[in-house]
């Protein structure tokens, strides 16, 4: 096929599981893309270090991620598959937009404020500058679309300032500006079981479901989700019933769906019903996944194939940005 001419690129940090917020939000649209284009995704272990005390993990982490995506039916002969610090040209235009960085900008980044009070005690460079090394990470390849959940809109605001900044600074059009892109509709968010913010690989496990969950503990923290005590008829729904059908709606037939928003509204719903039906979507889903991914992560010889190649790919297209970045900084003097 034809590919279209938008390069897709995108990442995600192997801090853990992969869960449902990753899935819908990032690796669904990654595998609907890699037909169509030109696609660069990551594994991002250098942003992972921003937060990761313990490194001894990394190893696993990385294999893991790396196997439930191609689980997902991400093909890695079809895109760039690669694991970010295998690509070092990534640091250097990292370090060319430091000096386009504002340090006042970053600080007021929500992101930024929301880890200094997770970890108060190693608030790193690394972490204030995590939007700079994102927009090296896309910026690398030109890309333009960028399939991400909605936590990451602001930072893509960011990298599509550092690309305008360099032009104009620079007198010269090496960067597009790239976008969040989820086929035109709204960016996804996937909310947690226990109706508090959103699904995530490190903060509240029992709240968030992962790809590698055994169907028991699939069923367990569906039968805990938060609920209501079943309102009266017409009543608003509070938040943590809207977000079990914003669940139900990922796994779950359209006609169930509006079997129990219907009950909802009569104020007959019987949770039980709904949270079993949700768990057996979520089992039907989730357990296919999780048998292909245990397979691929014990092929130590595939996966370190997998890695050569998606570097050797992202290198290549890496190493033709950084050779027009620095011809527009001027630093071409042999
Ligand atoms: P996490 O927040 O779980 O550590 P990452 O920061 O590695 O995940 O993000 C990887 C991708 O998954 C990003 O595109 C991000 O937008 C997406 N993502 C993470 N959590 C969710 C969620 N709950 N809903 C939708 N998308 C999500």
């Amino acid at each position: 096929m034809e590919k279209k001419t938008d390069i897709v690129m995108s990442g995600i940090r192997p801090t853990g599981f992969l869960h449902l917020g990753n899935y819908f939000g990032a690796v669904r649209n990654y595998v609907r893309m890699q037909d169509a284009y030109t696609c660069y995704f990551m594994v991002a272990d250098l942003h992972a270090l921003t937060t990761l005390n313990e490194t001894r993990e990394l190893r696993t982490h990385v294999r893991r991620v790396m196997a439930e995506n191609i689980a997902c039916g991400l093909d890695p002969d079809k895109v760039a598959f690669y694991c970010q610090s295998h690509v070092p040209e990534t640091a250097e235009l990292y370090l060319f937009f430091n000096m386009i960085a504002y340090k006042g900008e970053l600080e007021k980044t929500p992101t930024f404020k929301d880890k200094v009070r997770l970890q108060p005690n190693n608030v790193n460079m690394g972490l204030l500058t995590y939007p700079v090394l994102q927009a090296a990470d896309i910026l690398l390849h030109r890309a333009t679309l960028v399939p991400v959940g909605k936590d990451q809109e602001q930072h893509l605001e960011i990298a599509r300032d550092y690309a305008q900044r360099f032009n104009q600074r620079y007198g010269r059009d090496v960067f597009p500006e790239p976008y969040a892109f989820n086929f035109g509709e709204a960016l996804a968010k996937v909310p947690s079981l226990d109706g508090a913010g959103k699904m995530s690989k490190s903060e509240n496990q029992m709240a968030t479901l992962y790809l590698a969950d055994s169907d028991d503990a699939i069923r367990k923290k569906i039968s805990k989700a938060k609920t209501d005590s079943g309102g009266e008829p017409g009543a608003p729904m509070p938040d943590s019933v809207a977000n079990l059908f914003q669940l139900l709606r990922l796994v779950a037939p359209e006609d169930m769906i509006a079997k129990f928003a219907a009950d909802y509204e009569a104020g007959t719903i019987r949770y039980g019903d709904m949270k079993k039906e949700l768990a057996e979507g979520m089992v039907r889903f989730i357990a296919p996944i999780r048998e292909r991914a245990t397979d691929i992560q014990n092929d130590d010889v595939y996966l370190r194939r997998v890695m050569e190649q998606g570097a050797a790919k992202a290198r290549a297209s890496a190493k033709v940005t950084i050779e027009l970045a620095k011809d527009a900084i001027g630093l071409n003097y042999i």
